[in-house]
């Protein structure tokens, strides 16, 4: 029987749109709500095999408010480049890294100045190595 959540977005959603994030054009496509995948928390996504961000219809992705956008940005880039992830776990590995660090990064140009501050990303369980990212932003 075929899940739903196995047929690539491309064949059910309308179609991907140009957004620009940080002065680069990035291909996004909305998903709604009822579709994205359970128990994913994040209201963003990379897809390499469709070289395309999804995002979650609730999401408000052009104010951006817990850049996630920029997150994406940087798997996308980096995937542009060939880049490879280095297998590690989730999220110690090298990509999650730089992308985390970048969105940190844009948060404390937003002025937050402590990572106790941070809006709540739903990260509790990765509290540590965010924490660590956090600090090399
Ligand atoms: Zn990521």
């Amino acid at each position: 029987m075929l899940d739903l959540k196995f047929i690539p977005y491309k064949y059910w959603l309308n179609e991907s749109q140009m957004i620009k994030v940080d002065g680069h054009e990035l291909p996004i496509v909305i998903v709604p709500k009822e579709n994205w995948p359970e128990g994913k928390n994040d209201p963003t996504e990379f897809s390499s095999d469709e070289n395309v961000i999804r995002v979650r219809s609730d999401y408000d992705y052009k104010k951006d408010p817990l850049n996630w956008m920029k997150h994406e940005l940087i798997h996308y880039l980096l995937h542009k480049k060939g880049s490879k992830d280095d297998g590690k776990q989730y999220p110690t590995n090298n990509t999650e890294r730089v992308a985390y660090t970048y969105q940190f990064k844009k948060f404390k140009q937003q002025g937050i100045k402590k990572f106790e501050d941070l809006p709540d990303l739903g990260k509790k369980h990765h509290e540590k190595i965010l924490k660590k990212y956090w600090e090399d932003a």
